[in-house]
């Protein structure tokens, strides 16, 4: 962001949009009680804020967080840019590390349902951009074919989090804390997963 600006937040209820120092910025106003910052995909900034907060509070705000702003604008840039340059997985580059997976994942899921108590159905392996893996109510376990290109750690991280799922069909606390249970670290795996997996993903193609 370069210098100071005014700025013609709209104090309404509801989402207001601008464009701020040629960034996009995303204004919502709701009951919450505190302010937060966001960077959005393509390196908008969405703002959430009280109804009672007035434009200059937030323009104050956002101000003041700007070196954060700038910060996490240039992350959410390289993040895009290694997306965009993935390499493509070819189809028999899928094929094989589903047959990867499929050599791996099952031994790892009976492994870890014992730690946490549980029993399950079938393990099915998908190519999916979207999910990494998911549980049905009937038991049934779903993993992401991308796994393979995870480090183990993250492969369990996984596989547990989808067992935990017997227990409690929910991310509620009680969910996080049987994930915890068998992986007190699992916080930090998640974490790369979200900072990693996206750039995994787009190995899928469109
Ligand atoms: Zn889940």
């Amino acid at each position: 962001m370069g210098n100071r600006v005014s700025c013609a937040f709209t104090a309404s209820p509801g989402i207001s949009r601008k464009i701020w120092d040629g960034m996009e910025v995303e204004v919502i106003r709701s009951s919450r009680k505190t302010i937060s910052l966001e960077i959005i995909p393509g390196g908008g900034l969405r703002v959430r804020a009280p109804y009672r907060m007035t434009q200059r509070q937030i323009v104050a705000f956002v101000e003041e967080k700007r070196d954060w702003i700038e910060k996490h604008r240039k992350i959410a840039a390289e993040r895009q840019a290694r997306k965009e340059q993935a390499e493509r997985l070819t189809p028999e580059e899928l094929r094989a590390l589903a047959d990867q997976a499929l050599k791996v994942l099952p031994s790892r899921a009976a492994f870890f349902a014992l730690m946490v108590g549980v029993d399950y159905g079938r393990i099915t392996i998908r190519n999916q951009r979207t999910r990494w893996g998911s549980c049905s109510s009937k038991g049934n376990l779903n993993f992401n074919c991308l796994l393979m290109l995870a480090p183990p750690e993250i492969q369990d991280y996984v596989v547990v989090h989808e067992l935990c799922h017997r227990k409690e069909m929910n991310h509620s606390a009680r969910f996080w804390a049987e994930v915890g249970k068998v992986l007190p670290d699992y916080r930090e795996r998640e974490k790369w997963l979200k900072n990693n997996g996206p750039i995994l993903m787009a190995r899928m193609g469109m």
